[in-house]
């Protein structure tokens, strides 16, 4: 049997005898209650409060900030692999919505998830970032977005934990960490590139990543983008709805499109 499937046997299980509460806030009743999933449903721009150059245009389902990091946690570090639909369907919002917002926005997307360092691969034994993929695609086609996922990045050598470093120190420590996966195939032409993650906070991984992509993806295709489930909220004081950055990136909202089944967590549990 897949892992896959006695991950999915062994959270059916855990339903029949724990009571379930909802990841972000504590509520019982569902993994995931309406009021936390309004809060993943709402995609703006990330704004790093550093703006890096070289970050792609990048789409956040939500604010990193409240019940959303118990709740980004929750699947991440402590196994609650229920969450990966929820939380899949919040990235599949925000890429919906970056793609929307680019020059190309009927276009065929690719899914690339950021690889996770060996490190955090041995530490937890899967690698969250692909499962979160794998479900937005899911998502995606439902919604009538054609969707894949290609591995198109690989780590390479050791990279230090970035938690604690400054942003300039974060650079230089991911400076050459990402390659492209000479096994993987190239995307179809006219695809737009969406490298997606977690939890974006100072953008120095997307950037890294982004350069790689760029540098190394096949004709054809545009600039990357990326999305996530929740990025780092600017400090209070930033005006909202000032503009992202040097990407001046547009977002248009999915409400009211066609793609309005893609409405976020909500309602998915
Ligand atoms: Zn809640």
């Amino acid at each position: 049997m897949a892992g896959s499937t006695l991950l999915g046997v062994g959270a059916a299980l855990a339903d029949l005898v724990l009571p379930r509460t909802c990841a972000g806030c504590g509520l019982p009743g569902r993994s995931v209650c309406g009021g936390c999933a309004a809060l993943l449903a709402a995609p703006q721009p990330a704004q790093p409060r550093r703006f890096p150059t070289g970050l792609p245009p990048t789409v956040a389902a939500g604010a990193y900030a409240g019940p959303v990091r118990p709740l980004v946690n929750a699947f991440k570090e402590h196994g609650r692999a229920e969450l990966a639909r929820p939380l899949g369907a919040a990235l599949a919002l925000a890429v919906a919505a970056v793609r929307l917002g680019s020059l190309h926005p009927a276009a065929p997307v690719v899914l690339v998830p950021v690889p996770a360092s060996r490190a955090a691969l041995r530490a937890r034994g899967r690698d969250h970032v692909r499962e979160l993929a794998t479900r937005a695609v899911v998502e995606l086609r439902a919604a009538g977005v054609p969707a894949e996922q290609r591995r198109l990045l690989r780590r390479r050598g050791r990279v230090r934990d970035s938690a604690g470093l400054a942003p300039a120190q974060r650079r230089a420590n991911l400076a050459g960490s990402f390659v492209p996966d000479p096994g993987a195939a190239a995307p179809p032409g006219g695809a737009l590139l969406v490298l997606v993650d977690d939890v974006v906070t100072t953008g120095a991984t997307l950037c890294e990543a982004a350069r790689v992509l760029d540098e190394g993806a096949s004709p054809g295709c545009g600039p990357v983008l990326a999305a996530v489930v929740a990025a780092t909220p600017r400090p209070s004081g930033a005006a909202p709805g000032a503009p992202a950055g040097p990407a001046r990136y547009r977002l248009r909202t999915v409400h009211g499109t066609d793609l309005d089944r893609l409405s976020g967590p909500g309602g998915r549990d």
